[in-house]
């Protein structure tokens, strides 16, 4: 595909995570995020600051969620939603007050059940991944160090990424869920795999763990596919940069990776003018929008940026990084989505690859109330039900960075013009 002239195509990435930078504002010990989220009592939630910009409390209900996805399912296609997880996943423990905690997975499993669709939700157990398939995104020596530090009880990766005794076999189990969706899908088995599993991934890159992630879910998922011949594109929706699915492909010209995410905010890379090098340059697309973005800010980047490289690259494959920490009353973050945001991100996203040729990821989402409620609605759009907690959200900033990112992957030219976004 023909890359746009000013992307950045060095052999080192640009713009690389900050590890020197803990995971946002995240205590350890401060036990923040516990307690009475379940209720949607949020107040011990503490933002610090508004970091400017509307949260668009301005939305109204745009009802615009009907699921062209879903609607295809109808067709002869394979339909329904097989979620995929494991009781290790419950058992990871990050330490105490941490918020990547195993209540997300049953807030996540509240929230599928509340949508009034448990029925037409099929769960299903996630094997461990292969080895084999790990070692095709992360080295022998990343896996086997995770092992021993398992194996010892236990211990800290970086400030923010900590294993427990079960973490090494949780994580075989997260790797896993992708991979069975991919044989289950094409088995016909569904219109669309979710693997509803922790810990997250898209932080760790090939030889790094790091952001509470410890193998890349998602990467491993796509590397399958793309090693068998698939054109796969990654869309990222979790609020902060996929920073380790990103530098895994790269370089990757069959794997199209797309992250929209608070800017700058931790990992601090996912700058617009990263987009790929060598034979991947044009297949990084990033969306970085500035704190108190909306729904409307969202799907208009979707419309006007990533659905035309979409089509341009023809995937084969979706696979969504489902991160719901870009909720309004996430306590990581700034963005001003709504479920009902979610909702038509999800929507939007789906037609992007046929019925059964689609997965979804969870990443991050620590307001347990928002996550439920994302969790929902989300699986209403792919069973085209009507499950809708909240409305979507309108008006906010962000337009500036949307054209900004249209010109440099969709035009191709116009350097110099940009609005200069701020730099950490
Ligand atoms: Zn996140």
């Amino acid at each position: 595909m023909g890359a746009p002239a000013e992307c950045v195509n060095d052999d080192v990435h640009p713009g690389g995570p900050d590890r020197s930078k803990s995971f946002l504002r995240w205590e350890p010990g401060s036990g923040s995020g516990y307690g009475g989220a379940m209720s949607g009592d949020n107040s011990e939630h503490q933002k610090s600051g508004s970091a400017g910009g509307s949260t668009g409390e301005s939305g109204g209900e745009t009802n615009r969620g009907s699921s062209g996805a879903a609607a295809e399912t109808s067709k002869g296609s394979p339909g329904g939603l097989l979620v995929s997880t494991h009781d290790l996943c419950w058992l990871h423990d990050p330490g105490p007050g941490h918020p990547e905690r195993a209540d997300r997975l049953t807030a996540v499993r509240h929230g599928l059940q509340s949508s009034e669709l448990s029925e037409a939700v099929e769960w299903v157990e996630a094997p461990a991944a292969g080895r084999d398939l790990i070692e095709r995104v992360h080295p022998a020596a990343l896996v086997d160090r995770l092992q021993r530090l398992s194996d010892a009880g236990g211990g800290a990766i970086d400030p923010d990424t900590t294993v427990s005794a079960d973490s090494a076999a949780a994580a075989a189990r997260a790797a896993g869920a992708g991979l069975d969706l991919i044989e289950r899908l094409d088995r016909g088995e569904a219109a669309v795999g979710w693997s509803v599993v922790r810990p997250p991934g898209h932080h760790a890159t090939a030889k790094t763990q790091m952001g509470f992630c410890l193998y890349n879910n998602v990467a491993v998922t796509a590397r399958a596919l793309a090693d068998r011949g698939e054109r796969v594109v990654i869309v990222d929706i979790d609020a902060h940069h996929g920073n380790g699915t990103q530098d895994i492909f790269y370089d990757d010209p069959d794997v199209l990776f797309v992250s929209f995410h608070q800017y700058p905010w931790y990992p601090y890379s996912g700058r617009p003018d990263e987009c790929g090098s060598g034979e991947g340059l044009g297949t990084t697309v990033n969306v970085a929008l500035p704190a108190g973005a909306t729904g409307e800010v969202f799907l208009r980047a979707l419309d006007t940026v990533v659905k035309p490289v979409v089509e341009r690259f023809a995937p084969t494959w979706l696979l969504v990084s489902a991160g719901f920490d870009g909720h309004r009353s996430d306590p990581l973050t700034d963005l001003g989505l709504t479920s009902g945001d979610y909702a038509d991100l999800v929507a939007a996203i789906l037609p992007m690859a046929p019925p059964g040729k689609r997965i979804m990821f969870l990443e991050g989402g620590y307001d347990l109330k928002a996550l439920s409620d994302c969790a929902g609605a989300v699986a209403a759009v792919v069973l085209d039900a009507g499950f809708r907690p909240e409305p979507a959200s309108s008006g906010g900033p962000g337009e500036e960075y949307v054209e900004l990112a249209r010109q440099i992957h969709v035009e191709g030219g116009a350097r110099g013009t940009y609005p200069e976004l701020p730099r950490t």
